[in-house]
């Protein structure tokens, strides 16, 4: 995966400062690998790499992170931007009927995403119809109609060769699709049907009449919204197959298809990239169920390959916090607790959400937790800017805090003098307990009381 390459050549580096030049080089390298592998176009892994170093440039190396992981976040970052930048819902037509158009090579699955869609959107409490403009193949009408009836939508499918009331009444031969995809959006008014999803024909390739045929479509029921079904397999063809749509049907979305095959999802990327066009959902078996709104951290750690790579990230990081408030506690065990540690702790617990749901975070805190938990978040912001009004040394020694003092730090921070003297008070009180409590519970670092 990314991550092992990249442990591999970044092993070296640890600690403070930042990735030097050749360490971003290195890393590059491995990312750039890492994309081809997972089937992005040659140009835009050039693209993405060229921002990713340029991120990388500006970066701390992270205390909590090795360079690999942090590297390897930075690079997930930047591909959820990308992946899911201009994410959007579907766009609903102010008068019904709302039509989207499906538009996708044969085989790519359309047909199953008519199906799918339907479903999703009765869920949603629209009532929508299927218009089957597959006139190619025999048995894709009947196939709409199988995907239909399991989606509980209706279908808008002329038996081929027949004739039905087309608009104002004059009826039409239904072989050509143009005819009945404008016929359908007629049966949609009078029925009330309040979305139309046209199934269109694919070929096995790009082909000029596929093309002409879908802009022909297109041009009788004016879309609004064209989806591009993409075949997340494809790989490397992705790029030719999105471009060849956009510039002869033209597309405002793309759906991808089959992702519970084992493609690593570069198609997803360069689609992104190449067209600008946002990916709105997802397609992941051949049942209806198998779909879903697209989620781009979901494909940014399969590109990567990544697996739980993100989670352990995550992991130490946590596991660092952890180091931190142990620290705290061997302080509060030995009586050193400063302002200073104080006001690290509320930050690192007010970054966790609101101050009721956080006891237990703080392991051998117990004291602090509850003078933190008697006070509410507003009071909070008071208390942090007292001690932010504090310079260094009386943030290290509270001790040295005298009146003078205490009426600087109240015309600072805009608050009154009793309330910085509640809080110098308070901490004492807190620090001496707590450094009982610490002997009592043996937390580490406290000293035992001979006496
Ligand atoms: P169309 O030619 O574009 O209409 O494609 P179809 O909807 O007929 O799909 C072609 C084949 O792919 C069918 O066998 C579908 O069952 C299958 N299919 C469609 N979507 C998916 C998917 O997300 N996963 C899997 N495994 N198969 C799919
Ligand atoms: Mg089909």
């Amino acid at each position: 995966s990314l991550s092992d390459r990249l442990t591999g050549a970044l092993k070296d580096l640890r600690g403070k400062g930042r990735l030097s030049p050749a360490d971003i080089d290195a890393t590059a390298r491995q990312i750039r690998l890492a994309l081809l592998e997972a089937d992005v176009a040659l140009p835009v892994v050039r693209g993405f790499v060229a921002r990713i170093k340029e991120r990388a440039k500006g970066a701390e190396v992270s205390a909590a992170l090795n360079p690999a992981q942090q590297v390897v976040k930075i690079v997930n970052e930047e591909l959820v931007g990308i992946l899911g930048g201009q994410t959007r819902r579907l766009q609903f037509a102010k008068t019904p009927p709302t039509v989207i158009m499906l538009a996708g090579l044969q085989g790519s699955g359309k047909t199953t995403l008519a199906g799918k869609l339907a479903l999703w959107l009765r869920e949603q409490g629209h009532t929508p119809l299927l218009v089957a403009c597959d006139l190619q193949r025999p048995g894709a009408v009947s196939q709409l109609q199988i995907v239909g009836e399991r989606a509980g939508a209706a279908v808008f499918a002329p038996h081929p060769g027949t004739s039905v009331g087309g608009a104002g009444g004059v009826p039409i031969t239904v072989d050509d699709p143009v005819l009945v995809a404008r016929a359908g959006i007629d049966e949609a008014r009078r029925k009330q049907y309040d979305v139309l999803i046209v199934d269109t024909a694919g070929r096995l390739g790009i082909d000029a009449e596929l093309m002409g045929q879908a802009a022909a479509i297109r041009d009788a029921v004016s879309p609004d919204e064209i989806l591009f079904v993409l075949d997340a397999m494809v790989g490397q063809d992705a790029v030719a197959t999105a471009e060849a749509f956009r510039d002869g049907v033209g597309f405002t979305g793309v759906v991808l298809t089959k992702l519970d095959g084992d493609a690593r999802g570069g198609a997803a990327l360069s689609v992104r990239e190449v067209t600008g066009t946002p990916i709105m959902f997802a397609s992941s078996g051949e049942k209806l169920e198998d779909f879903d709104v697209f989620h781009p951290d979901r494909m940014a750690g399969r590109i990567l390959g990544m697996g739980d790579v993100l989670t352990l990230i995550e992991q130490a990081e946590q596991v660092y916090d952890e180091q931190q408030a142990e620290e705290a506690a061997r302080k509060i065990g030995t009586g050193e607790l400063t302002l200073e540690d104080f006001l690290e702790q509320m930050m690192a617990i007010r970054k966790m959400g609101p101050i009721g749901n956080l006891l237990g975070m703080l392991p051998g805190a117990g004291q602090m937790k509850e003078a933190l938990a008697q006070v509410d978040d507003r009071q909070l912001d008071r208390v942090q800017a007292i001690i932010r009004g504090m310079t260094p040394a009386e943030r290290a020694n509270p001790k040295i805090i005298n009146a003078s003092r205490r009426l600087r730090i109240a015309n600072g921070s805009g608050v009154s003098v009793s309330e910085v003297n509640q809080l110098v008070d308070r901490f004492f009180e807190a620090r001496k307990m707590m450094a009982q409590m610490g002997r009592q519970m043996g937390l580490p670092g406290a000293r035992r009381n001979n006496a």
